[in-house]
């Protein structure tokens, strides 16, 4: 059986009492780092043995663990932080255990993405996730342009040393539009900034930022889609 595992996103009180168990019980852990993940598992017990389980070695390492789930053993994956599978690896193993039909299970659990989107406050009954925003200029101004246009909150992961460079992008592709940097999220220095592009470009200028973040457009409302759609047709 494998089993997907979430990880506390920056809190270890958020680790799950089932997450612990799974580990605890499982034959082997594919981690993404093994010396990080050591620390988890020390924490709580866990005495099963750690294998990598990362970008560079996962479709050697998924023939490896397929192997053992063909065996009947107990396979568990989970990555530095949040849920495996979410602009981590994961993905890859549990796609070829549904191809063979072997069983598997995802864990609930913690997630950036999910905490950043509902902490923002702006609408999350639909939205996009573009994962970690391009660090090229071109292709992150193509993302921008994308979120000023789409109807959804959109949701990105994004490093502390760009942040600046993409809300002076911001500041030209999504104007007036609300955004929120959901930062630090269930540590010590948790932030949720909102504002308007040049609100938060002053802002993060004067205190540049540190630490995880997660970056959100609040999407069009529904008066500024009808306008575009009427646009659109030609009303
Ligand atoms: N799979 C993970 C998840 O479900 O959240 C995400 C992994 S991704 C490689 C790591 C990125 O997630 C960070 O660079 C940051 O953008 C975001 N992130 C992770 N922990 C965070 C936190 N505590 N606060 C804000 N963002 C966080």
């Amino acid at each position: 059986m494998l089993y997907l595992v979430p990880t506390p996103i920056g809190n270890l009180g958020d680790m799950t009492q089932r997450a612990v168990e799974v580990l605890k019980n499982a034959t082997i852990i594919g981690a993404e780092d093994t010396r990080h993940s050591s620390i988890l598992t020390q924490h709580f017990g866990i005495t099963t043995p750690l294998i990598s389980y990362h970008e560079h070695n996962e479709a050697r390492r998924t023939q490896e663990l397929m192997e053992r789930l063909r065996r009947e053993e107990t396979v568990a994956i989970i990555s530095d932080a949040g849920m495996p599978g979410i602009s981590d690896p994961g993905a890859r193993l549990l796609a070829a255990c549904i191809a063979e039909g072997l069983p598997y299970s995802v864990l609930p659990g913690p997630s950036a993405l999910i905490t950043g989107l509902i902490g923002s406050g702006f609408p999350a009954d639909a939205f996009y996730y573009g994962g970690f925003l391009p660090p090229k200029s071109g292709g992150r101004e193509r993302e921008l342009e994308a979120a000023a246009n789409r109807r959804e909150t959109s949701v990105f992961y994004e490093s502390p040393h760009r942040l600046c460079k993409t809300l002076e992008a911001a500041v030209r592709f999504l104007p007036g539009r609300e955004l929120c940097v959901a930062r630090e999220l269930s540590k010590t220095f948790e932030e949720y900034r909102r504002g308007l592009a040049p609100e938060l470009l002053a802002h993060f200028t004067a205190h540049p930022p540190k630490g995880e973040m997660v970056f959100l457009v609040r999407g069009l409302t529904s008066r500024e889609w009808r306008d575009r759609e009427k646009a659109a047709a030609g009303e």
